[in-house]
């Protein structure tokens, strides 16, 4: 077998992976292969320490105390928002709402902007590879308000039909929510131009991003999506904090979300009014640690840099996907001309799950199963997958270690 393993690497993999204490684990004897970072990936102690650091030194609820270690978590707290708008080159600071993640994110802005704006007969555009995230939301919405929801056909080779987009768009269109990397195909669509074709027709744009933060570089800017929905925990961040980005003018005239403290500017028993962006948005004691440590996450990223990990990671799918085709049987689910890090196939004759069970027993993690995109799952005719996604401290020899486990694995279902 070929192995790129010898080929310089483009930065030295080894040094990363001290930086994550967990990729030194056994498991069932064997050394952890880590192969399901689309689901969440690992934190580097950066990220450990940043919430240690916190619990420890000045752990104290924010935006409201005078006391010193209160002062000292708020600043923290929006160091860590400075940081995300220039992750993302968001234009200012309010246009970040910190959410517990994706999820959140979408279903704000379905319960705000969507219940204020979408009416009986307007039209909601998704495609056909959204994460259930993605689309229940909008369905609920569309339910309540006698909504349309639309789906973008996914092609044979799991890109979005582009043409069959430009048809769907219609001056009925007040909504258009795509995701930029497909985390079932790998897919990456082309956000930017989906955006201008849908401001055309007069229509906002979301974006999730769940996939796609951690491996391009994002600028909503110049993408001029008018919302941007990501979580911390798929960019080696911590779980339970997320980031919505919205164009401010619109952020501003959006109805509130949850009530409570924080959002509020004053409150009386007969009338409320609410608290300037991004509060506005964010009713509650938030996830103060997680967010804090959050930045330390986009400062790992940026300090070696997304270009090099993409270049990194790009080798990884290349190697893969080219062993993967040797083994007898195997087909990939989704062959889209522009894919992010990870590859998703069917064996004939075997269960996903099978596969995923016997590769646990060889120490190596994947995921199995619909992805939580049932209905792409039902567009293949499938009943799932099994998929490998790879992240910055993946190495050419865990490659080699799961086209090995997927021999035996074979052979023991045969
Ligand atoms: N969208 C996509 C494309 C995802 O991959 C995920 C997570 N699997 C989500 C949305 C939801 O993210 P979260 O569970 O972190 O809210």
């Amino acid at each position: 077998m070929t192995t790129f393993s010898t080929i310089s690497p483009i930065f030295d993999v080894d040094t990363i992976r001290q930086a994550f204490p967990i990729l030194g684990r056994m498991v069932k004897d064997k050394p952890l292969v880590y192969l399901d970072n689309a689901a969440t990936s690992q934190k580097p102690l950066g990220v450990i320490n940043a919430i240690h650091d916190y619990y420890t030194g000045y752990n104290a609820n924010i935006h409201r105390g005078i006391h010193s270690l209160a002062e000292e978590a708020t600043a923290a707290y929006e160091v860590t928002r400075h940081a995300v708008k220039q992750f993302i080159g968001a234009a200012a600071a309010e246009e970040i709402i910190f959410t517990r993640g994706t999820t959140e994110g979408i279903n704000l802005v379905a319960y705000t902007w969507g219940r204020q704006n979408i009416n009986a007969g307007d039209e909601i555009i998704i495609s056909g590879m959204e994460h259930h995230s993605n689309i229940v939301p909008w369905q609920i919405l569309c339910e309540e308000k006698n909504a349309v929801l639309k789906v973008i056909p996914v092609t044979e080779d799991g890109e979005l039909s582009l043409m069959a987009y430009q048809n769907l768009l219609t001056d009925k269109t007040k909504l258009v929510s795509i995701v930029q990397v497909s985390n079932a195909l790998g897919t990456v669509n082309p956000v930017k131009e989906m955006i201008a074709a849908a401001h055309h027709v007069g229509a906002l744009v979301l974006v999730d991003g769940a996939q796609s933060a951690v491996h391009l570089d994002i600028d909503v800017q110049d993408l001029d999506c008018d919302f941007f929905a990501f979580s911390g925990h798929k960019v080696y961040g911590p779980t339970g904090v997320g980031v919505l980005y919205g164009k401010k003018k619109i952020l501003e005239n959006m109805p509130v979300f949850q009530g409570g403290g924080e959002m509020i500017k004053e409150v009386t028993f007969e009338h409320t009014t609410y608290n300037e962006l991004p509060y506005k948005y964010e009713a509650g004691t938030p996830n103060i640690a997680d967010t804090i440590a959050l930045k330390s996450a986009l400062d790992f990223i940026n300090t070696i840099g997304k270009t090099k990990i993409r270049k990194h990671e790009a080798g990884l799918l290349a190697y893969a996907t080219e062993q993967l085709e040797t083994i007898p049987g195997l087909a990939i689910i989704g062959k889209a001309r522009e894919k992010a890090s990870l590859v998703s196939f069917v064996i004939k004759g075997t269960h996903p799950q099978d596969i995923g069970i016997l590769l646990d027993n060889q120490g190596i993690a994947v995921r199995t199963g619909h992805h939580c995109c049932q209905p792409l799952m039902k567009r293949f005719e499938i009943p799932g997958t099994v998929r490998a996604s790879f992240a910055l401290y993946n190495t050419f020899e865990e490659v080699d270690k799961l086209i090995t486990g997927l021999h035996k694995t074979i052979k023991m279902l045969s």
